[in-house]
């Protein structure tokens, strides 16, 4: 899956904080189940509320998942699909076709914008969906954090990943999660990691962020198939007067 407008993020204030992950796609590319379970809504959602507003997601599929994660149950929701191919209450099969990319609601371009929800199937369950996508057998995940020494997490900070297996240097970049009144950005309770990298190939990379005037480097190592953890502790915050 290739993630072209990461979690936790509003494209610099363009949009609204995004609680899921999307890839562009073709129109009519097939949006297949990411597990079994049982299709819990499949349809429009102009009469219904699951998203900010209704008429949100246009068409979608929700899948309630046979797995559950310490107990609680885990779906996965797919956006802006056309084609459906599956109704409510239908039983899926990993990688069974429930519809086809498409554009509707909010979206302006084809796109497939896919969730993972924990606990309760809404709005403000989410966690980032690329932990939860497995990885493959030739890429690897990173979950990382980004905080200042009392553990607070950053927002909003650029995070650049310093690819130079090849001997040509590539930046990928993302941002740490932004936070909003509602709290509708999770971490995962056991990473707490505020920035996602994924569909990496195996390799040594430099993690790159700069955050008040500080630059800080980490070399990571990403093995395929795997979830690699980072953590960069920066200095304290400067704009604060110390807690009395
Ligand atoms: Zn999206």
């Amino acid at each position: 899956m290739n993630d072209t407008f990461p979690y936790g993020w509003d494209g610099n204030g363009r949009y609204l904080l995004h609680n899921g992950v999307d890839s562009a796609e073709a129109m009519g590319t097939a949006v297949l189940a990411a597990a079994d379970g049982l299709v819990v809504y499949a349809g429009p959602d102009a009469e219904a509320w699951f998203g900010w507003r209704c008429d949100w997601y246009g068409h979608l599929v929700i899948i309630r998942h046979d797995m559950t994660w310490q107990g609680q149950p885990v779906y996965s929701l797919y956006g802006h699909v056309l084609g459906i191919t599956v109704e409510t209450g239908q039983r899926v099969v990993q990688g069974e076709q429930v519809a086809e990319i498409g554009v509707g609601g909010a979206a302006t371009s084809p796109h497939l914008h896919f969730e993972v929800r924990i606990g309760d199937n809404a709005f403000g369950a989410t966690r980032n969906p690329m932990l939860w996508v497995g990885p493959g057998e030739t890429r690897g995940v990173l979950a990382g954090r980004l905080v200042d020494p009392d553990g607070r997490p950053w927002q909003g900070v650029t995070v650049t990943l310093v690819d130079g297996r090849d001997g040509q240097t590539q930046f990928l970049n993302t941002w740490t999660y932004l936070d909003d009144p509602d709290h509708l950005i999770n971490p995962d309770e056991g990473y707490a990691e505020n920035f996602v990298f994924s569909d990496l190939l195996p390799g040594v990379y430099t993690l790159y962020v700069k955050v008040q005037d500080v630059e800080y480097r980490q070399a990571i190592t990403i093995t395929a198939g795997e979830l690699s953890q980072a953590e960069i502790i920066t200095g304290p915050r400067l704009s604060e007067t110390p807690a009395e």
